[in-house]
């Protein structure tokens, strides 16, 4: 496997809906693709870039291009109540959501008065 010289990547330097505690071992989203891998090490794992471990595997196909970031360095600098707290904290930020945006049709004029519309007669 040739020497992945990209920085160490920081898991805390992740969005926290990029990182997973739930399972054994922690997964996090990789920069380079976008696919969930398993950290076991202090190293990506080596993958492809349409990394999906339960799909069946095509055999018979050409092989798919390794991820760029396979081997990148990593440090575990965060724990899981951390994820969690920022998790809950980013959820509640209002800057995170998307605006509302509301069509309002154009409303007719409104009509005159009764008293007026009897004075016109
Ligand atoms: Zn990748």
């Amino acid at each position: 496997m040739p020497k992945n010289t990209a920085p160490v990547l920081l898991v805390s330097s992740l969005p926290a809906n990029m990182v997973d505690f739930t399972r054994r071992l922690p997964m996090i989203v990789c920069p380079g693709c976008g696919s969930w891998v398993t950290l076991s090490g202090s190293h990506l794992p080596v993958h492809r870039g349409d990394n999906r471990p339960d799909a069946p595997r095509d055999h018979t196909g050409p092989r798919r291009p390794r991820c760029t970031a396979s081997g990148r360095a990593v440090r575990m600098d965060t724990t899981a109540a951390e994820v969690g707290a920022r998790l809950f904290r980013d959820e509640y930020d209002g800057r995170n959501r998307h605006r509302t945006r509301t069509a309002h049709p154009m409303a007719p004029a409104p009509l005159p008065p009764v008293h007026h519309m009897a004075m016109a007669r």
